[in-house]
């Protein structure tokens, strides 16, 4: 197994030129746009890794499928879906327009930034520890300690977040304040609106590396039960949920071709991460941070692709 993660590495290095860092969000362009990592997770609890499967990066959109399954253990199905659908656009990740021209009065999916910023205004604060933490940072570090209990991280490795990528998206997210207010002018958003894009924007620079990724994604390959210690993290329903909208939306307008070409749930962000689930076969998480016209890694998309070849693990 190890061999064949090399082998993909190797391949997706000379394809890494092919695309170029995220630099709406400055500080992501200062990532090097040459790293390439993968992780998979199996389910006996095993790591196999290869290439930068262990540098840490801002996870960003794969953000939203954290956020969405906290959310819903956390609140329940009709507290999320009554304010966001479960249908793909086929728009870019960060569109606003159906936001006004569609009928269903709600972002369309909980992947697209509109549905994620919902999302996020639904996390619930952290019960111990944050006390003097303001609302949004409170949100967050909730968010946070989930994140650590769904990647297998020991409780002395708590997940962070990247303070530079949070203070640059803070900075220059004109068009997420755009959405933001937009679906508070909806009815959407309860309380602040400047709050809900806090607590977005520190999730999405929490720090993962693609080895938390893979294990994540096993966890949500066996239905919500963590396959290194055989304890349930996740309701099967939660698991289900999050993995469905993985497959249609999860890659924004670049999902359907993905799932042609690769056939599993996945979850892509613009840090260039990447967390798929195969059913009861395995999790994988990929990086690699210069990304396609879409906003998905190159070199992630080819070693998923490539990966669910090899292995045949083509879920749909
Ligand atoms: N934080 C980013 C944004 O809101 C996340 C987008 C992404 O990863 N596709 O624009």
């Amino acid at each position: 197994m190890k061999e064949l993660l090399e082998t993909l590495v190797r391949e997706s290095r000379a394809l890494a030129p092919g695309g170029a860092c995220a630099s709406y969000i400055p500080a992501l362009a200062a990532v090097d746009p040459g790293l390439v990592g993968l992780a998979l997770a199996d389910g006996e609890g095993h790591l196999f890794e290869a290439g930068d499967s262990r540098v840490r990066f801002s996870i960003q959109s794969v953000s939203k499928a954290f956020a969405l399954a906290y959310v819903l253990e956390e609140r329940g199905e009709d507290a999320v879906f009554s304010r966001v659908g479960k249908e793909p656009t086929g728009d870019p990740f960060n569109s606003i327009i159906r936001l006004e021209t569609s009928r269903l009065g709600k972002p369309y999916n909980p992947m697209i930034n509109a549905g994620a910023i919902v999302v996020a205004s639904l996390l619930p604060e952290a019960v111990a520890g944050s006390g003097g933490a303001s609302e949004p940072s409170a949100r967050a570090a909730g968010l946070r300690s989930f994140v650590g209990r769904a990647c297998g991280r020991g409780s002395g490795d708590a997940v962070t977040s990247d303070e530079t990528v949070y203070a640059s998206e803070r900075g220059t997210a004109n068009r997420n304040r755009s959405i933001a207010w937009f679906l508070k002018e909806l009815g959407l958003l309860d309380g602040d609106v400047e709050e809900s894009l806090e607590a977005y924007f520190l999730q999405c620079s929490m720090l993962l590396d693609a080895a938390d990724l893979a294990r994540a994604g096993s966890l949500l390959a066996y239905d919500g039960v963590a396959p290194w210690s055989g304890e349930r993290l996740l309701a099967v329903r939660t698991a289900r949920i999050v993995k469905s909208l993985m497959a249609t939306c999860g890659l924004y307008d670049g999902s359907g071709e993905f799932g042609v070409d690769a056939g599993l749930p996945a979850k892509s962000g613009v840090g260039g991460g990447i967390l798929a689930a195969a059913k009861r076969r395995c999790g994988i998480g990929s990086f690699g941070p210069a990304l396609d016209p879409r906003g998905n890694s190159v070199a992630g998309t080819h070693m998923l692709k490539r990966l669910s070849a090899e292995l045949d693990l083509f879920a749909l």
